[in-house]
């Protein structure tokens, strides 16, 4: 088991934001995690990153309890976290010379990785002369340069334009099955959950506790088109209330 969460619970003062939270994601295994806006969401990703402390229960990493950040779990945020004054070569380079490999090597890497990511002919960009795609590709190039173990993405596509967003889907999907890291996604996009993860996990709105977990057995690549696919985002829709079950009114 490479993570495991124990009755997380998270409070800020007199506000739960999660409440006794439990699940594990095994090595290399893709969980997609739902919810509505304000359900801690982000302070789940938090907590697995090491940025925060629960209030009570533990996270576990490979057995060991996780206090703090560390690179082999990475954290991607849905807005531009590039360093704006170095080109997108030197933003996929910085954790690669932190990490102490020498400059050249760190330079080299970082050039085959914004190959890998679509970009080559754009290393001495700087992250405002690029669309915000662009951006979150050297985002991803950024932590997956440093080899995590476990990917953690909050609404990592969430400001893209609907198409770019599908070929940023794609382009995760394929790393993922090439380099086997693990993947805890959270997004508002029923579809994007559904396109990618193994399991998802919908939560209730605040506090966040877990309504329900779904395995997702649909073979790769997924077509959202087909039948066990609608059949799917229906069934999520209902338990967020979007969308009632069949002879059943709105939960909430
Ligand atoms: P989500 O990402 O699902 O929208 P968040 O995890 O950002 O939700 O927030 C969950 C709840 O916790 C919200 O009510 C939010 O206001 C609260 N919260 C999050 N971080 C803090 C903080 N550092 N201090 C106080 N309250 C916070
Ligand atoms: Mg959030």
């Amino acid at each position: 088991m490479s993570l495991e969460l124990q009755s997380i619970s998270k409070h800020f003062g007199a506000l739960t934001a999660l409440e006794e939270v439990s699940f594990h994601c095994t090595e290399g295994e893709f969980i997609a995690v739902v919810g509505p806006s304000g359900c801690g969401k982000s302070t789940l990703l938090r907590l697995i990153a090491g940025l925060d402390i629960p209030t009570t229960g533990l996270v576990r990493f490979h057995q060991a309890p996780v206090r703090q950040p560390g690179s082999e779990r990475a954290l991607v945020l849905q807005d531009r976290v590039l360093y704006p004054w170095l080109n997108l070569e030197a933003n996929v380079a910085m954790g690669l010379e932190l990490a102490g490999k020498p400059r050249s090597q760190a330079r080299q890497e970082a050039r085959d990785w914004l190959a890998r990511l679509g970009l080559a002919g754009f290393e001495e960009y700087y992250p405002h002369q690029v669309s915000g795609g662009m951006a979150q590709r050297v985002a991803l190039g950024q932590v997956l340069a440093v080899k995590p173990k476990l990917l953690l993405l909050d609404e990592p596509f969430g400001s893209l334009d609907a198409l770019t967003r599908l070929g940023l889907q794609e382009l995760l999907q394929k790393l993922w099955q090439e380099l086997g890291f693990g993947v805890v996604m959270v997004t508002h996009d029923v579809d994007e959950a559904l396109y990618l993860a193994d399991r998802v996990i919908v939560l209730t709105p605040h506090p966040g506790r877990i309504m329900t977990t779904l395995p997702i057995y649909l073979s790769r690549p997924r077509n959202r088109d087909e039948a066990p696919f609608i059949t799917l985002r229906r069934e999520v829709l209902a338990w967020l209330g979007i969308q009632p079950r069949e002879g059943e009114h709105r939960r909430w």
